[in-house]
């Protein structure tokens, strides 16, 4: 069954309060034309992916939903609501924006071992080889993992979430972009994710940001039960840093988080 959160994912306060409820933004979505109004549907059938209120810290502003479905439920929901064909079309765009991104990143680790967790088709991890790494992807759809493999067969790929690296490996980059919002359990995760630094190395991570309480209702990020949590940059900050020697979360134009950690 479904599990309720407790505590800010972010900065673990007790003190937040419900935004709206899901039959409010089950209202709101469905009077626009996108993906998420399926995703209120699925929730309508199916009560173990369901949330009843949407919550706001109210130290670090992080929204996440008061309820997190279960694992089996939510991989059930991926396999049913997903297919990579986006991420084909966009593929050799994909690696050269992140042949930029890790050119960058190369500049704050001395080592040269890439891992991509959540990394899709692998773009991010083909363009860590280019930039000179020994590159691993890790993703959970197994269909994605083929098209990586077909597509840069230079790398290595391995079906699985975070726990999937191989055991006693550690990488001087870790990768996760837009993975971290969809988790339901993100101190784990951030524990899991951490182990896979090595000492000097760096983990480069990116998610969407929360908006505004007035705003946050109609962000099209926000889309549960895809979706659980938005960090605030304060939150996203307050969940690395027990982790983390230090943690940089960089000012963007665009909004969204983009965040350094710092192994020690
Ligand atoms: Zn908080």
């Amino acid at each position: 069954m479904r599990t309720t959160r407790a505590q800010c994912p972010g900065c673990k306060s007790k003190e937040f309060e419900p935004v709206f409820s899901r039959k409010e933004w089950t209202s709101f979505v469905e009077g626009e034309n996108d993906q998420r109004r399926r995703f209120a549907r699925a929730m309508d059938e199916n009560a173990s992916l369901a949330f009843e209120n949407m919550l706001l810290c109210s130290l670090c502003g992080t929204a996440f939903t008061d309820f997190v479905p279960p694992d089996s439920a939510l991989s059930d929901f991926y396999q049913q609501y997903y297919g990579n064909s986006g991420y084909l079309a966009k593929a050799s765009r994909k690696v050269s924006l992140n042949i930029r991104r890790i050119f960058v990143l190369k500049l704050l680790t001395r080592g040269r071992r890439f891992i991509d967790v959540g990394c899709n088709v692998g773009c991010a991890v083909e363009a860590a080889r280019r930039n000179g790494f020994a590159a691993t992807g890790l993703e959970l759809d197994a269909t994605a993992i083929e098209h990586a493999e077909s597509l840069f067969p230079a790398n290595r790929f391995i079906v699985g979430g975070v726990t999937a690296a191989p055991v006693g490996e550690v990488f001087d980059l870790v990768y996760c972009t837009e993975v971290i919002e969809h988790v339901p359990d993100t101190a784990s995760f951030i524990d899991s994710i951490s182990k896979l630094v090595a000492p000097g190395g760096i983990l480069s991570l990116t998610c969407p940001e929360a908006g505004a309480r007035d705003a946050l209702i109609g962000m099209p990020e926000l889309r549960p039960p895809e979706h659980l949590t938005l960090f605030s940059h304060q939150g996203i900050k307050s969940a690395l840093a027990p982790w983390f020697k230090r943690v940089l979360v960089l000012p963007n134009f665009k909004s969204g988080n983009q965040v350094i950690a710092f192994k020690a």
